[in-house]
């Protein structure tokens, strides 16, 4: 029996669940788990049947943790909960012999510092166990670490400039809403910018650096030069990388917005006191915007993310540019989720797939872009993420 337990029953939860309920050959006894039963439940009533069992856990408590791992005896744990939790899921691992997977690194919730550093320290612990865990596997990060290393494995000699660009050209009908946990998202956009070039990171104002990068299928779109989590693992194991970029679109109404809940504080996580109890308005926000996992019925449009490459091949300058576009409807009629959620459950199914059936094992911690990406690209055509490439194109980075 090779079980399997997804930790998290949000948007991207509801996807993982679909899609790991559709390789019965690979996952023949999955579990849900996540701080509210009652959405676990009814994700595994709209997979159908009685493939997917569930149970309640607060994923802040390593003992809780550890009981539930020590019970359902899973090979992987798929971490798709929030940062916040990823270090006490990998403390469970650790005590009760589990191994790992994440799609975004662990942020400390009372600052917003998106780095590596803390989840990286676990290598030797795992390594020691004979454990594998697997950081970033969604798609950005995860499948832009995937394409890069694809890039550099069949492409390149030495891979020089990097441009990570993440187009939603998405429409869901309201005035404004993030397409993943909104707290973790605002985090994400509001704070400064990030590059890196000739061996240093460049800060830059938040949204200071924009230009339009027409994408594939879509067209023109004003992108944005943000920070991202995947550009500290790809520069380290990529040394040859002379400049790494990550831009992101963002539509005017949602930058307005955006501006807007900074202006009046409900951006901070500095707790405050609010009729006599502490709240983080960041939070109290959550709660009042759309659920980004119910936007999908109404959500028309496609998201088109990809890495534009320059570098060298045979003593040629040679560009390249390998990308995924994913329809919104196509996501919701598949698995009742937007394309957003889609586009991160899918590739997180694909490296726990890659993990049972032997072919992306390692004891330690891993970075994406570590492991062979040949078998995940492979995977990605054959569960809904097909990707295109372009040689000698205008990058227009
Ligand atoms: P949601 O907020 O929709 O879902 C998060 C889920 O985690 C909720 O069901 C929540 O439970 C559960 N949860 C939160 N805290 C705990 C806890 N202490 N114990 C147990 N369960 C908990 O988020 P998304 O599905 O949109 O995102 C999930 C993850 O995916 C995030 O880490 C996000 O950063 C990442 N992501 C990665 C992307 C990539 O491409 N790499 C892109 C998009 C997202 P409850 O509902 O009961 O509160």
């Amino acid at each position: 029996m090779e079980r399997i337990l997804i930790i998290g029953a949000g948007g991207v939860g509801t996807v993982v669940a679909h899609k790991v309920a559709q390789v019965p050959a690979v996952f023949d006894d999955i579990m849900l788990a996540s701080r509210t039963r009652a959405k676990c439940e009814a994700i595994a009533a709209a997979v159908g049947g009685t493939k997917i069992k569930t149970a309640q856990v607060d994923a802040d408590d390593v003992q809780q943790l550890v009981a539930l791992f020590k019970s359902f005896r899973p090979a992987i744990v798929i971490n798709v909960a929030l940062p916040y939790q990823d270090l006490t899921i990998m403390d469970a691992c650790l005590e009760a012999g589990v191994n790992y997977l994440d799609t975004a690194n662990y942020e400390p919730p009372e600052v917003a510092r998106f780095e590596y550093s803390w989840q990286w320290a676990y290598h030797d612990r795992f390594k020691r166990a004979g454990l594998t865990a697997i950081l970033g596997c969604g798609f950005d990060p995860g499948v832009t670490g995937v394409f890069t290393a694809y890039a550099a494995k069949h492409h390149f000699d030495e891979i020089h400039y990097l441009d990570i660009v993440d187009c939603n050209a998405g429409d869901h009908g309201k005035p404004f809403a993030t397409n993943f946990n909104p707290e973790i998202n605002i985090r994400e956009v509001t704070q400064k910018g990030k590059y890196w070039e000739q061996g240093k990171w460049v800060e830059t104002e938040p949204h200071e650096i924009h230009r339009p990068l027409t994408y594939p299928e879509i067209g023109p779109r004003e992108s944005y030069l943000i920070y991202h989590e995947e550009l500290e693992s790809l520069v380290k194991h990529f040394p040859s990388l002379r400049r790494a970029r990550f831009w992101m679109t963002f539509g005017q109404e949602y930058l307005t917005h955006l501006r807007v809940i900074q202006n009046i504080g409900m951006a901070s996580i500095t707790p405050i006191l609010y009729e006599g109890r502490e709240i983080i308005p960041l939070q109290f926000l959550k709660a009042v915007l759309p659920d980004p996992g119910e936007l999908g019925e109404h959500y028309s449009g496609k998201t088109s993310i990809g890495c534009r490459i320059k570098g060298v091949k045979n003593r040629r300058e040679k560009t390249y540019y390998v990308y995924n576009n994913c329809t919104h409807q196509d996501a919701y009629r598949e698995t009742g989720a937007q394309g957003v959620s889609y586009t991160t459950g899918v590739p997180a199914m694909i490296g726990a797939m890659l993990f049972m059936i032997g072919q992306w094992q390692k004891s330690g911690v891993f970075n994406v872009e570590e492991f062979d990406p040949d078998p995940f690209m492979e995977q990605l055509n054959l569960h809904g993420l097909p990707w295109h490439e372009l040689h000698d194109v205008d990058l227009e980075v």
